[in-house]
């Protein structure tokens, strides 16, 4: 069982995926918490370069081709094996991720995006996608918590683009949502984790009897 979490900065994806992994571990369930860009050492190396503010501003396309390098790695190194031996995968973004912020966000396209990340991948999609969805302000006051937690260090480049660019990453999730069908399910990230956490939980259980 393959499962992705999906959203935006500030969006607790992160902390909805540690939930999961750590309820399904709780039942005695085999689990892979793992994330993106990274998984692997190699996707880790590509992580740290891509975010690196040394490095900025990437241009968008070299910036594509390395998240799905990064992915390819991924899933051929990492997921694939896990999904192999009957693991399940808890991935902390996927493929939407790229559509979004490539595609949408720097305005590469999301056909082209999903065409490059259907073959880093060999076409793996996840079984379920959770996308968490929070309101603009919500995410603006939650990205800007976490930067006051590291006082002030733009550790990641990305952390630092405006309002606006976040706006566009939340409705281009939203789009793909759309169009994956029951595939993707969104929830209001707007609420306690814990009660978030189970209706995660909710959905994922059928899944597991399959
Ligand atoms: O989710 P996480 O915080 O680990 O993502 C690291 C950074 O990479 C974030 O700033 C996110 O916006 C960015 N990112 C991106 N394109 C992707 C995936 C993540 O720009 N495909």
């Amino acid at each position: 069982l393959f499962i992705a979490f999906e959203g935006g900065d500030g969006s607790g994806k992160s902390t909805q995926a540690r939930l999961l992994a750590e309820r399904l571990r709780d039942e005695g369930t085999p689990v892979l918490l793992t994330r993106e860009p990274g998984g692997t050492a190699l996707a880790e190396r590509i992580r740290s370069l891509v975010l690196d503010p040394e490095h900025a501003p990437v241009d968008s396309v070299t910036e594509a081709l390395l998240f799905a390098a990064a992915r390819s790695s991924h899933v051929r190194q990492a997921i694939l094996p896990a999904l192999a031996e009957g693991t399940v995968v808890i991935t902390d973004r996927y493929i939407d991720s790229s559509v979004a912020y490539q595609g949408s966000g720097r305005s590469l396209g999301a056909e082209q995006i999903g065409a490059l990340n259907a073959w880093a991948t060999d076409g793996l999609t996840p079984h379920l996608t959770v996308l968490l969805d929070v309101d603009g302000p919500t995410a603006s006051a939650r990205r800007e918590a976490r930067l006051g937690a590291q006082q002030g260090a733009v550790a990641d480049r990305l952390e630092s683009e405006p309002d606006s660019f976040h706006e566009v990453i939340r409705q281009a999730f939203l789009d793909r949502a759309a169009q994956t069908g029951e595939q993707t399910v969104v929830l209001n990230a707007d609420q306690d984790p814990e009660l978030l956490a189970e209706q995660i939980l909710n959905r994922v259980r059928p899944l597991l009897q399959d």
